[in-house]
């Protein structure tokens, strides 16, 4: 249990090292690629920029910044005459939400990019994004800003020619087109321009899938080998813990046994009881019932280890089902006594089956038995027959302790008991079941088992005629 729970826990971290380096790494060739889908559009659209300066003398602003000095040399007058402070907080936001959309709407880059894009074949269609970094407007005859937008109010106005960027936060999906500064006789305005891609994730995504499809699939193969490693670990645990309780179990049945015998051959040794007759015949019975046991117990498992070896030898014959059943009833019957109450219902219109009569006994012998041995009361046996669609079909019902779901799925393994260890308070092997389901199947039927623990179990057993 130990060294299973530890090939589990480094399994696991093994596992979870080995996403966590893959991740590192796709994460790293991902912002590798990001970085240069960055670089490639920021290089075209600086080509872009000088092409529309060479060819329209412009930079596409030119009408923004045309409405924006209008409407400052307009404004500039209104604002010095507002006393109230939250009209003039209103009139300020008027002017910022003015200068944004005359930017972002008076300008013919995005569509002259856009074409260029489309030109040079790469992903045409963007995002267009304006951040105003500083707006003031400006009182023509004294040169003081009259007005500083609000949220600039703390920075101090870049200088010409200083990128405005580096005063913004930095913008990751987004690639800086355009930073700009211009002023005239009413204004002081300081803008950037960024163009940001959609489909950028479905691009770079599109350019990892080999190493993302690489990485999955030697992701899934080591958890697989995992998987089946220590499933064949479990497995092995299994058969081995299998084992040593059959040994612990076959040692205690045939210790009983052998026990009684030593125990009865002494008896036989004492003065008294040689003088007595029916002693002696008691002793002798007892030794020889013994000895069938011990004989029936070691056949059963010499039997097992050939079938193992050898395909299974059946000496079958056409017999009446129905005649075959009675028989094994009415012996089963005179074999236990009064050891359980049992009922039979059969219907197997006269059907006459391929059988190998002694192995068929065994099989219901060992069904009937069973029924008995796992039961807390007194046992109630219901046994059922009938025939239809070329099989007959026997069910033997008890109201013995049952079987849990997970123990259903073992029953019918070799040298599988429901509980493990040797302290068992029902003897025996685990072999019976199995006894069953190999006769079956050697018949070209099968048996199969339904049960709730508490209330009883139903074995059902189907061979074909
Ligand atoms: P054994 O009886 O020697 O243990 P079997 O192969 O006959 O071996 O049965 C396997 C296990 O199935 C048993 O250990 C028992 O737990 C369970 N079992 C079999 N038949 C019944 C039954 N009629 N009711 C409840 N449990 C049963």
């Amino acid at each position: 249990m130990k060294k299973r729970n530890t090939v589990l826990l480094l399994g696991i971290i093994s596992i979870i090292i080995l996403i966590t380096v893959q991740v590192i790494i796709i994460n790293g060739i991902w912002l590798q690629k990001d970085e240069m889908f960055n670089l490639r559009y920021r290089l075209l659209s600086q080509d872009a920029l000088s092409a529309m300066r060479r060819r329209w003398s412009s930079d596409g602003f030119d009408t923004a910044r045309m409405m924006i000095s209008l409407y400052s040399q307009k404004v500039v007058k209104e604002i010095s005459l507002i006393k109230d402070d939250s009209v003039l907080t209103e009139k300020k936001k008027d002017i910022i939400d003015f200068v944004s959309k005359a930017l972002r709407e008076e300008q013919y880059l995005s569509q002259f990019l856009s074409n260029y894009f489309g030109r040079q074949g790469v992903e045409k269609d963007f995002n267009h994004k304006i951040v105003v970094n500083w707006f003031e407007l400006i009182d023509n005859d004294s040169r003081f800003p009259v007005y500083i937008s609000e949220e600039f109010a703390n920075r101090r106005p870049p200088s010409i020619g200083e990128s405005s960027s580096g005063t913004t936060t930095k913008r990751v999906s987004e690639i800086l087109v355009k930073g700009d500064r211009s002023e005239d006789n009413y204004y002081r305005l300081d803008f950037d321009y960024y163009i940001d891609f959609s489909d950028k994730q479905k691009v770079i995504l599109k350019e990892t899938a080999a190493s993302l499809t690489m990485s999955i699939l030697s992701i899934l193969v080591v958890v697989t080998l995992f998987l089946i490693t220590y499933r064949n670990l479990v497995e092995e645990k299994r058969l081995s813990d299998l084992k040593t309780d059959f040994i612990n179990n076959m040692t205690h049945e045939l210790k009983t046994p052998l026990s009684t015998i030593t125990v009865a051959g002494k008896t036989l040794e004492m003065e008294q009881i040689r003088r007595n007759e029916t002693k002696i015949m008691e002793t002798a019975k007892l030794i020889g019932k013994q000895s069938i046991h011990l004989n029936q117990l070691i056949n059963m498992i010499l039997e097992i280890s050939m079938w193992e070896r050898t395909q299974f030898q059946l000496d079958k014959k056409k017999v009446p089902i129905e005649e075959v059943m009675d028989d094994i009833m009415e012996s089963f019957k005179t074999g236990c006594g009064n050891c359980a109450s049992l009922r039979e219902k059969y219907n197997f219109n006269g059907v006459e089956v391929d059988l190998d009569v002694v192995y068929f006994t065994t099989l219901i012998n060992n069904l009937l038995s069973n029924a008995i041995k796992y039961s807390d009361k007194e046992p109630v046996i219901n046994i059922e027959g009938s025939a239809e669609n070329s099989s007959v079909c026997i069910k033997v019902a008890d109201n013995g302790i049952g079987i849990s779901k997970t123990d259903q799925k073992h029953v019918f393994d070799k040298f599988y008991r429901a509980s493990s260890g040797n302290i068992h308070k029902f003897k025996g092997l685990g072999l019976g079941l199995y006894y069953v389901k190999k006769i079956a199947e050697a018949h070209g039927g099968n048996v199969s088992v339904s049960s709730k623990p508490g209330k009883g179990s139903i074995f059902t057993v189907t061979i074909p005629y």
